[in-house]
């Protein structure tokens, strides 16, 4: 479960984030929506501390992200163990981020080799499955530039599974894509919601979300607006500003 508590975020003397609260419980499905620049990806990216919060805290399970608890108040973990605590959370891009001269088991098994220490067969023999899971058993040996963007999403996918993430955080995962690919990566994403993954996701595609969320989640001007099941924020917001944005985008 995540609990994240009065975030804030500034940019220079902008602030970005006004204090959020937002809980996730184990297995639910969260989509982010919301204008563009209202904070959707800052948010994601404070929950796994890639942007270090300027207020508030995030707990996965229990436990603090990116602070450790002193006498003298909460510190800035220290970066080795941060990395560390990020395995339990996994984040897939917009852009998909992967090594280009690595194949796409390479791509999934070198950071469980790393960053898991798992012995190389141990790896290999989990990226195969991951690659099996995502449909792209056929590719193992194939480098990026060989592969069509949905592909390449779903590699990253499953790069983000290899490390055993508590949750994983999807900041517009399929709006880089050709519209005749985001299909697959969707469907990626709703088979690890049947399976109980816990999820963040930000995303544009209100149809996915009416689809897969278990609670819609409409941000605006570095605000949480309303948040509620998907049927009732899509098809019935309670906010003028929700109703003002969906009228715009539907
Ligand atoms: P989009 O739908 O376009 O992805 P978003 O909801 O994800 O938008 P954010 O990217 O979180 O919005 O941006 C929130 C605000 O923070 C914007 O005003 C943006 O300009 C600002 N911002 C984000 N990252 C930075 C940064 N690194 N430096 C300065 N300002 C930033
Ligand atoms: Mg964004």
């Amino acid at each position: 479960m995540v609990i994240a508590k009065k975030i804030r975020k500034r940019f220079g003397d902008t602030e970005v984030l006004h204090g959020l609260d937002l809980t996730v419980q184990a297995g639910e499905v969260v989509c982010l929506i919301g204008p563009s620049g209202s904070g959707k990806s800052t948010l994601l990216r404070c929950i796994n501390h890639l942007e270090r919060p300027n207020g508030g805290t995030v707990t996965v399970n229990g436990e603090l992200v990116g602070v450790v608890r002193k006498k003298s108040g909460l510190t800035p973990m220290r970066p080795a163990q941060l990395s560390k605590q990020r395995t339990d959370i996994g984040m897939v891009f917009q852009s998909f981020n992967l090594f280009a001269h690595k194949t796409a088991l390479e791509n999934v098994a070198l950071a469980p080799r790393l960053a898991r220490r798992e012995s190389r067969e141990e790896a290999v023999r989990r990226a195969e499955k991951l690659l099996a899971q995502v449909g792209l058993a056929a590719f193992h040996n194939s480098y990026p530039a060989e592969m069509s963007g949905g592909q390449q999403q779903r590699v990253a996918i499953a790069r983000a599974l290899a490390m055993l993430p508590k949750v994983m955080l999807f900041d517009e995962p399929t709006s880089a894509l050709d519209p005749e690919l985001v299909g697959e990566v969707l469907d990626v994403i709703r088979t690890l919601a049947r399976h109980g993954m816990t999820m963040i996701i930000a995303t544009h595609e209100l149809s996915f979300a009416r689809d897969v969320a278990d609670r819609v989640v409409f941000m605006d001007a570095g605000q949480i607006v309303e948040s509620g099941p998907a049927r009732e924020v899509l098809a019935q917001p309670r906010e003028e500003r929700t109703r003002a944005f969906l009228s715009r985008i539907l």
